[in-house]
């Protein structure tokens, strides 16, 4: 489908459930590891000007839904917390208007915001809270000051303290820390005492610890060494999980009950609507088709093209890369796809459409036996990587079978 087609975008007509996904695009610098879209040296009416298009563009999509209500919210980033007060309390109230026809009970939504731990201050918390933002994710990465500046962090372990005590202080939502393993010069027994640390403090309920991946072929990318990375995480990870903190997904772990919800929609495939700047969506069209839209890597395209939709290109997803996607995202989670949900999207039972992939994964003991999920062995988790490829090379030799299987499939019907 081509951009000059989106005028004629229809979607699902009965009722389903929706996450929204807005991208504020704005960061004080740029780390040097980052590929997320995000723009420094900005003038503050751009950032206005940004909070009204995605304000425009969120009234849009959801009159054209007007059956969907809405399952959660997530505002990342970018550096959320560097908004202005005033545009914050913009957006925040904005969304609460949009939402006020469609969920009577708003609290009942898990509202997540990102902060960074230098620009998070109790205005901004309280702005939050009295919007109905009931979930913080802080990007702290480390605790070690030289590590900070190694990924050109601007933030340093005294703002990462300052930040906790504030939240400590003036948040009674829902807390979760970003931590990095696998930093040059990183050694395991710290990251370990941060996460002790941590995991001592009672309002964090929810940690995620990803493994540093570099930009190809900067200096950090040099400095890496993959089996060191995996050995730091290992270790981090068994100190999580000694505290009680499940491995619910590849790098995140929580407490039982304090996953993110938003998050596992989303590892779920479940319809999504991005907003802003780079945002992508995935939506079920009029027929129940998957629709996936992306928003221009560009503010100034973004901005000026709300006459063409916001530059929005659109495409519909070929049900065999949607297999391939509910896999690859699914198969992150410990407990993995719910075959219930697999066999209903794609009309057929998982032994039908992976059958030989699946027997040959158990016999290497990299997939576990369950008859209502479709899940990875831990060991099969940390090789997710090489197993796609696997998968995606299985696809690929059977795709006539599987693209008759699946005929006339709509995987949100
Ligand atoms: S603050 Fe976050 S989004 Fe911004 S550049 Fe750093 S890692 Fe990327």
């Amino acid at each position: 489908m081509k951009n000059s087609d989106t005028a004629q975008l229809e979607f699902k007509k009965t009722s389903f459930r929706l996450s929204l996904y807005i991208h504020i695009p704005f960061c004080r610098r740029k780390c040097y590891y980052c590929d997320f879209y995000s723009i420094s040296g900005f003038q503050e009416s751009t950032e206005k000007k940004v909070v009204q298009e995605i304000l425009k563009q969120a009234d849009y999509y959801l009159k054209t839904m007007d059956k969907a209500s809405i399952a959660s919210i997530f505002v990342g980033g970018g550096t959320p917390s560097l908004l202005k007060d005033e545009h914050l309390s913009l957006l925040l109230g904005g969304i609460n208007r949009l939402l006020c026809t469609r969920n009577r009970d708003k609290s009942a939504i898990e509202w997540t915001i990102e902060a960074n731990p230098e620009s998070l201050d109790k205005k901004f918390l309280q702005i939050c809270a009295a919007n109905n933002v009931n979930r913080l994710s802080i990007g702290m990465q480390s605790f070690d000051d030289d590590l900070l500046n190694k990924l050109g962090r601007l933030g340093s372990s005294k703002d990462n303290l300052r930040a906790l005590d504030l939240v400590e202080k003036y948040w009674s939502g829902r807390v979760s820390i970003d931590l990095l393993a696998g930093i040059p010069g990183q050694k395991a027994e710290y990251l370990v005492e941060e996460l002790n640390r941590l995991c001592s403090l009672s309002f964090i309920k929810h940690i995620s610890l990803y493994t540093l991946t570099p930009l190809k072929g900067t200096l950090l990318d040099k400095q890496v060494n993959g089996e060191d990375q995996e050995e730091v995480w290992l270790q981090g990870s068994a100190a999580l999980r000694s505290r009680g903190f499940n491995n619910y997904e590849i790098a995140n772990f929580s407490l039982p009950g304090e996953e993110s919800l938003h998050n596992l929609r989303y590892w779920h495939l479940e319809p999504y609507l991005g907003l802003g700047p780079a945002a992508v969506s995935t939506l079920p069209g009029e027929r129940g088709d998957a629709l996936r839209l992306s928003n221009p890597e560009d503010v100034n395209q973004f901005l000026d093209g709300n006459e063409d939709l916001w530059g929005t290109t659109v495409e519909r997803v070929p049900i065999r890369d949607f297999l391939f996607e509910t896999l690859m995202m699914g198969l992150r989670l410990k407990r993995g796809i719910p075959t219930a949900l697999f066999s209903e999207r794609f009309n057929q039972s998982p032994e039908i459409l992976l059958g030989g992939l699946w027997q040959e994964w158990r016999r290497r003991k990299l997939a576990r036996s369950s008859h209502n999920y479709l899940a990875l062995s831990s060991r099969g988790r940390l090789h997710l990587d090489s197993l796609l490829v696997e998968l995606s090379e299985y696809l690929d030799t059977r795709g006539h079978i599987i693209d008759t299987a699946l005929a006339g499939v709509l995987p949100f019907i």
